[in-house]
């Protein structure tokens, strides 16, 4: 398998875990963290649920892969996301020393590896990490685009309810 082959097939598993927090009710973001072509650590989005605002899909993916190696420095690691990584994570991501990120669709308002900024690219930061975008950003694209607009569809559908309750009530 070529190291291409490798990014996608590890990005299907991040999508996979995007899927997860989607049944949820979270916006679907998913990442795993892969050391020797393993996959050691995943997370999903779930700040609702979990009602954690830190529980990104990274954070989640980096707490699960630190338990596995018993150990705060995930050191040789990759980690794969849906979505590029935000402000907070990528702070995580440097302390946890992660080698490698691979994530798949840029996040124009929130995204801090050359959407908004490009922290990964700042020299004056003593961590560095390669940076890959563009794994099935397709699909990644697609499954947030979903999601929000049959959000945006059930929002105008219980509004639309509230109106003709209120209706009623009224009348
Ligand atoms: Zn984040």
């Amino acid at each position: 398998m070529t190291n291409s082959d490798k990014d996608i097939q590890f990005m299907r598993a991040a999508l996979e875990q995007a899927a997860i927090a989607e049944t949820l009710d979270e916006v679907p973001v998913g990442a795993v963290i892969v050391r020797n072509d393993t996959i050691i650590g995943c997370g999903y989005n779930c700040p609702i649920s979990s009602q954690d605002p830190t529980a990104h899909a990274e954070i989640m993916a980096l707490r699960d892969a630190g338990r596995h190696l018993s150990n705060y420095r995930l050191l040789n690691c990759t980690l794969y996301v849906t979505l590029e990584p935000c402000l907070m994570c990528i702070g995580a991501l440097f302390h946890a020393r992660i080698e490698r990120l691979v994530y798949a669709t840029p996040d124009p308002k929130t995204g801090v590896c050359g959407s908004v900024i490009d922290l990964p690219g700042n020299t004056q930061l003593n961590h560095h990490l390669q940076v890959h975008s563009g794994i099935l950003a397709e699909e990644a694209r697609w499954q947030l685009r979903r999601f929000f607009a049959e959000r945006r569809e059930r929002c105008k559908a219980n509004r639309l309810l509230d109106s003709l309750n209120g209706g009623c009530t009224l009348s």
